[in-house]
Order: C-alpha cells, then structure tokens, then sequence
C-alpha cells in the first residue's frame, strides 16, 4: 500500500508482511508480525506491528486491539530474557517523530543507567549480530 500521508511508493512494513522485503522475525501469527528494527536504538530493539495497514493506533477496528496487545506482550516476555528494563513506544505522528507511518510499537530494551534519553548513534545492525539477537530472544512464549 502506498503511504496515507500521499507519498509514493510502497509500504516498508507490508512489504515485510508480503515477504517481499527482508526483516529479522522474532514472532508471527494470523494479524501481527515482530521483528528486529534495522538500526536497532539498543541491541534487541523490536518493532512489532499489525499485518493490516494502519497509520494509527486509533485506526485499529475494536476487535485488533486484543490480538495486537496479547502479541506485544509475548514479545516483552522474549525481550525480559535480555533484560527486565525496556521502553515500550509508539511515534504517532511526524512531530513526534514517526518516519514509518504503519502503526508499530518500539521495544527497547535498557541496559544501562545512562537512561533511556542519553542518545548513541545508531548503526544498521549487521547479519551476525542479527542472528545473535534472535537466539537470546529465545522462543515465542505460549
Ligand atoms: P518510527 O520513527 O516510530 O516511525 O520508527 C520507524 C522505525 O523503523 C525506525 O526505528 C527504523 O529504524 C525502523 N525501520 C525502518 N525501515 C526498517 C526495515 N526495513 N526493517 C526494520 N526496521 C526498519
Ligand atoms: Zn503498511
């Protein structure tokens, strides 16, 4: 689909739900997809997100919003295997800093005492560590 706010060109996260573009998945089923974010703001920084096209939170229908958050809880089950201390976020909106306008939600997880506002740069993660990630996410929790 292309982006609502009338930009052309495809979406970057129904192309990963299609499978035409790569993504490192940490969890799927029949309406949700997870995967590690690209330029990752801390290692094992996942997006997880709705398989249907919506820029909103508000555009959810009233009964997405269940499966949605049954599944965002799983994948903070998986990323308290890294660590007990994450930030759970949604940008909404371009003032507040959302590029990718398919609704996500950002788990970041803190390792340190710097807290979550001192800024480092951020790297395109690199296949291996990608992989090294995914193995400490562990399995999807029942
Ligand atoms: P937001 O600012 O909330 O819209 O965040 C969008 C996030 O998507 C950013 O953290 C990007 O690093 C991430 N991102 C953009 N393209 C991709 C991609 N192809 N695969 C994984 N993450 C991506
Ligand atoms: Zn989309």
């Amino acid at each position: 689909m292309t982006s609502p706010d009338g930009r052309d060109g495809p979406c970057i996260f129904c192309e990963i739900v299609a499978g035409r573009a790569a993504a490192h998945r940490v969890y799927e089923d029949d309406r949700t997809i997870a995967f590690l974010d690209l330029f990752p703001i801390t290692r094992g920084h996942v997006l997880v997100v709705p398989k249907r096209h919506v820029d909103r939170l508000t555009d959810l229908r009233d009964e997405e919003y269940g499966d949605l958050f049954r599944a965002l809880a799983k994948v903070c089950r998986m990323t308290e295997r890294l660590s007990m201390d994450y930030n759970v976020a949604v940008n909404q909106g371009a003032l507040a800093g959302q590029i990718v306008f398919h609704l996500h939600f950002h788990i970041i997880p803190r390792y340190d005492t710097a807290g979550p506002f001192a800024t480092t740069p951020r790297t395109r993660i690199r296949a291996e560590e990608a992989q090294t990630v995914l193995r400490s996410l562990g399995d999807v929790p029942s």
